[in-house]
């Protein structure tokens, strides 16, 4: 297992593009079938800064569906670190789970009451020698190591770069990795979630004065909902360009980029850069047969 960012492409999509604007996406979901995109990234420093304290356990946080477990798991395993996860609700195992179970991940079951005290969970175990990644891989390092996202492939020449966001730490990097020239765009997944412009703000690397900006109306319903009308679109994009997407992020992402140049969002001349960040794995909970890839 390895994460090889050389299987990143940029892949332009013919039936999003017109003859002054151009469209293209950034397949950060071909580095590895379960750690795919923007996760290996937003781990990367993290890790080093654990081997740098000599901490040989990770531990994070995260929900039965959570594509930041399961990428820390692999990447504990590959890298040599024990990993353990502090998991949000006492259901049962999801994919997700069994996979992260599987790459050796101890995990923690937690009520909804509990896990809400993340400050007492990390206190009980305070005396391991334990490396703590807050949940979704938020923070500054994780910022920096999506930063990087943009540098695997010439991305200069873009006007708009358009992300998902959930806990906006992609986009922070995402940010802080563009030229000033650019303009970064983030579709939030998340129902009402307000607080994100300023959770972004706050891990902006000092010094980067880019602006961003923010949708909070492609969420369809909320967190991880996905309606037939989503599952449709997601067979459809796959079917014209045959780029797969995930039912929490990408589709929701690229339904957007479709939606807001149908308005003309993005003017008459644009070269708008998709970041495709992976999380294809989410896409098991479905029933067989839904997707047509
Ligand atoms: C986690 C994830 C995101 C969101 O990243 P944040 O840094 O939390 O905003 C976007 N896309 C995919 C596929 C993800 O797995």
């Amino acid at each position: 297992m390895s994460f090889d960012t050389n299987k990143i492409s940029l892949q332009s999509l013919q039936s999003l593009s017109t003859h002054s604007i151009s469209v293209a996406t950034l397949r950060t979901d071909l580095i590895h079938p379960i750690v795919s995109g923007n996760k290996w990234f937003k781990l990367r420093f993290y890790l080093e800064e654990a081997k740098r304290l000599k901490s040989n356990t990770i531990a994070s946080f995260g929900g039965a569906y959570s594509n930041h477990i399961v990428a820390l798991a692999a990447a504990c395993k590959l890298y040599g670190f024990n990993s353990v996860g502090f998991i949000r609700g006492e259901a049962g195992n999801s994919p997700t789970l069994i996979e992260a179970a599987s790459l050796g991940m101890k995990l923690y079951h937690l009520s909804r009451e509990s896990y809400k005290d993340k400050l007492e969970i990390m206190d009980q175990y305070a005396g391991e020698n334990w490396y703590w990644i807050q949940e979704g891989g938020y923070g500054v390092q994780g910022a920096q190591g999506a930063a990087s996202m943009l540098s695997v492939r010439d991305c200069s020449a873009f006007t708009h770069i358009v992300c998902a966001c959930g806990t906006g730490t992609m986009m922070a990097g995402i940010v802080a990795g563009s030229t000033s020239i650019q303009r970064v765009i983030g579709i939030s997944v998340l129902k009402n979630n307000f607080d994100l412009e300023e959770s972004v703000k706050k891990i902006l690397p000092s010094g980067t004065t880019n602006q961003f900006d923010l949708f909070h109306n492609y969420h369809f319903g909320g967190y991880a909902k996905h309606p037939p009308a989503l599952i449709d679109y997601m067979n459809h994009l796959f079917e014209r360009e045959a780029v797969p997407t995930d039912l929490v992020y990408t589709a929701k992402l690229f339904y957007a980029v479709e939606d807001l140049l149908k308005q003309q969002y993005f003017g008459n001349q644009a070269a708008i850069l998709i970041i495709h960040s992976g999380g294809l794995q989410g896409n098991k909970s479905l029933p067989n047969k839904s997707l047509v890839f």
